[in-house]
């Protein structure tokens, strides 16, 4: 069975889609929408050997060899220029893995419409580069499992009925769709990151040579985190 956190990002898949899953250890994912959906096509690309080889033994034990297709690569590289990918997954990365694969990978993403984002950790610098680059957060969803809590960040390219908004720093550290829709698991989220801000600053405070920028960075997000939690 799919984990509860990949079910969520493939709700956000459009049936009878091409799409790419970069970074897809054991090809789970691209394995089971397309079990789910038999119009969807998929890629499933990995930079390293041993998960590759994982992804082909999958493919091949749902006999999905014609549909999903295992690459050998880093990141967006395996994805052809003129490819008509319409999706691209990534997920389970930190959110600086995901940023720089996106941003190594711009050529690639000229077809593409739809970017599903699960960072582990800093969505918000996954938010940014959506933000710069054209790409209009449409979906966020939080979710625990396991003692985990996961982010899914859903982007589609700006069009004209879809402009881009210039998100607020606000923002870009909470999701702006999460923020408007606050559920039990984001504030358990932010009353835990809160404390470890508290205790960060504390340090930060205590040790020789303050880094007084940082600090002060830090005391405004611990504002803006007390407020959110406040439900302002
Ligand atoms: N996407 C799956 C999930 O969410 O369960 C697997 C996540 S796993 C923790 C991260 C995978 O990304 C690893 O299999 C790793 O080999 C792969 N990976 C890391 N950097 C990559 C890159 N630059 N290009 C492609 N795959 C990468």
């Amino acid at each position: 069975k799919l984990s509860n956190r990949l079910l969520q990002v493939a709700t956000y898949l459009s049936k009878g889609g091409y799409f790419a899953d970069i970074g897809s250890d054991h090809a789970y994912l691209p394995c089971y929408v397309c079990l789910q959906d038999k119009t969807a096509k998929a890629i499933a690309g990995e930079v390293n050997e041993g998960p590759y080889q994982s992804a082909l033994r999958t493919v091949k034990s749902y006999g999905l060899n014609d549909r999903v297709e295992v690459r050998l690569g880093d990141g967006l590289a395996v994805i052809d220029n003129d490819e008509k990918v319409d999706h691209i997954v990534i997920a389970g990365m930190g959110g600086s893995l995901i940023k720089s694969i996106l941003e190594d990978g711009k050529a690639q993403l000229k077809n593409v419409k739809r970017i599903i984002a699960q960072p582990n950790v800093d969505a918000r610098g996954v938010r940014r580069w959506f933000n710069d680059n054209h790409f209009v957060i449409t979906n966020e969803s939080i979710i625990e499992e396991n003692g985990h809590i996961y982010e899914v960040v859903v982007a589609d390219l700006e069009t004209k009925l879809n402009p881009l908004k210039q998100l607020t720093e606000k923002q870009l550290l909470f999701g702006p769709l999460l923020l408007e829709n606050r559920t039990d698991v984001f504030y358990k989220k932010w009353k835990h990151e809160y404390d470890k801000l508290e205790q960060v600053i504390n340090q930060m405070k205590n040790a020789q040579g303050q880094d007084l920028d940082k600090i002060e960075k830090f005391e405004l997000e611990k504002l803006w985190i007390k407020e959110v939690l406040r439900g302002e």
